[in-house]
């Protein structure tokens, strides 16, 4: 069997979908066609796709629930793997292992359910556990690093690899997975450690969480927060967009919020294009870096080739 005939069975076997719109997978409803284009269900089938795209000579890329990623408008070669393998099972006291398609919300409000604290901060985060894993996803001064014990990934070789939590490099918004030693690995599943908690308080915080972020945060598509808060300045990085005039600021379909300035929302999803989105995002970083003399980095990850000229 040729590299080719190797991928096209294993995309057979997979319902693999060709040309498949990625603004159907992403939070902010934004991105061209992949190649080819799987939903995975199971860790199992993860890592067969894996090393079917590594023996075919083909890239990969992994998404979660797609909502810290910005998918140029020419779309992603190879192959796009939905993740979505969510099982979850306890291994010890209040030790838990999930499947990285695990979603925060759905996480957080089962585990806190069955009697064990330590996610209540995670219920508002629409993306999924693994997706997270990259910028160490957190909320209200907690974050992943606190819970996490242990990662099992698979190298872009296709080798399974298990590795504690230190050796992810956890940080402020980054780690190992995000360019670092660890680039191009793909979680499979955490292991994660809670306590043994109350679950009506625990559902209560979930609660109080999700109402902090309905009164501070738009709804609708957009890219969350797009940028790392600055750590030479005091100010979020939402107070300098602010303070340098740019709410409502608008390219296209492209919008800096107006309740919440540090969010690009998608204010037209009919006419969305990535480049839009770009465009935004370097005219707030070209204005705040004028304004307050700080950089602005940003949080999202922007994956895929431009459009084709014409
Ligand atoms: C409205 C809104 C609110 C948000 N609030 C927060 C918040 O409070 N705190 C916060 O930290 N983030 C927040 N985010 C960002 C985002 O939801 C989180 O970072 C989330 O965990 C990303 O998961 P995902 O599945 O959507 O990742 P995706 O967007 O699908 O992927 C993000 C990156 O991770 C990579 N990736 C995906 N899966 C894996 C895997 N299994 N292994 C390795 N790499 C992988 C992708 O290739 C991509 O580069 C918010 C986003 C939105 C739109």
């Amino acid at each position: 069997m040729t590299r080719s005939q190797v991928l096209q069975a294993l995309m057979q076997e997979l319902a693999a979908r060709r040309s498949e719109p990625l603004s159907r997978h992403t939070f902010v409803q934004v991105g061209g066609e992949a190649d080819w284009f799987v939903t995975i269900r199971d860790s199992e089938s993860l890592i067969a796709a894996v090393r079917a795209a590594h023996c075919a000579g083909v890239s990969l890329t992994v998404l979660g629930a797609g909502s810290n990623v910005l998918i140029r408008d020419g779309g992603i070669r190879g192959v796009v793997l939905k993740n979505e393998s969510r099982g979850c099972e306890q291994v010890g006291e209040g030790r838990i292992e999930v499947e990285s398609g695990a979603r925060f919300a759905v996480l957080a409000r089962s585990t806190a359910r069955a009697g064990l604290a330590g996610l209540e901060w995670a219920a508002g985060i629409p993306g999924a556990i693994g997706g997270g894993l990259p910028t160490n996803a957190g909320a209200y001064g907690s974050d992943l690093s606190d819970v996490l014990v242990s990662v099992k990934t698979i190298s872009p070789e296709g080798e399974i690899v298990e590795l504690p939590a230190d050796a992810l490099g956890l940080r402020y918004r980054d780690s190992e997975l995000r360019g670092g030693s660890l680039a191009g690995h793909i979680a499979t599943s955490l292991t994660l450690q809670l306590r043994s908690g109350d679950a009506y308080a625990s559902l209560a915080e979930i609660d109080r969480v999700e109402s902090l972020r309905k009164a501070n945060a738009p709804t609708g598509p957009s890219l969350g927060s797009i940028f790392k808060n600055p750590t030479r300045d005091s100010r979020t990085a939402g107070e300098l967009i602010e303070a340098a005039g740019l709410k409502g600021t608008r390219i296209g379909a492209a919008q800096v919020s107006e309740l919440h300035a540090n969010y690009i929302l998608n204010v037209d999803v009919a006419r969305a294009q990535a480049v839009d989105f770009l465009a935004l995002v370097e005219r707030v970083q070209s204005c705040v870096e004028r304004h307050a003399g700080i950089q602005l980095e940003p949080e999202i990850a922007v994956v895929g080739e431009e459009a084709a000229l014409g």
